[in-house]
């Protein structure tokens, strides 16, 4: 009998419930055959999840290019040494470690003129509901 690692069930060690592995014990897998089924499932839908992340992320990046710009100029500077990883920085907002940069412009001449941010600010300066422009800067 052979447990599988996943339910833990045991079954004969036959191909009727392992699928064949050369490099497994015995040359089958450890895993079995239902197990793997909903395995296999599983990765499918994660990879569906992902491609529909990555095409959303580049229309997005098509719909907003001067977003994108901005973005690849602070990686740019970061990588260049002009600019500290936003990690390296503590929020603008609420002193907790900083995990972004913020642009409260994505205009060529602001492109560098970002704000370390924490992930929960971050996203409330994107829901309105903190204050993000400096005031004695023109918005764009
Ligand atoms: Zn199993
Ligand atoms: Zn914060
Ligand atoms: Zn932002």
């Amino acid at each position: 009998m052979k447990a599988c690692r996943v339910c833990s069930d045991e079954f004969p060690a036959t191909h009727q419930y392992f699928h064949k592995h050369k490099a497994g014990r015995g040359g089958l897998r450890t895993i079995c055959i239902p197990c793997k089924k909903i395995e296999n499932k599983r990765d499918r839908q994660i990879e569906t999840i992902r491609a529909s992340r990555r095409k959303a992320r580049q229309k997005f990046d098509r719909l907003h290019p001067e977003q994108r710009r901005a973005g690849r100029a602070v990686s740019r500077a970061i990588l260049f040494g002009r600019l500290i990883p936003a990690h390296e920085s503590s929020c603008a907002y609420c002193e907790a470690p900083a995990e972004h940069y913020h642009h409260w412009s994505y205009h060529e001449m602001y492109k560098l003129d970002v704000v370390p941010v924490c992930v929960v600010c971050h996203s409330a300066i994107h829901a309105g509901e903190l204050e993000d422009r400096p005031k004695q800067l023109p918005m764009f």
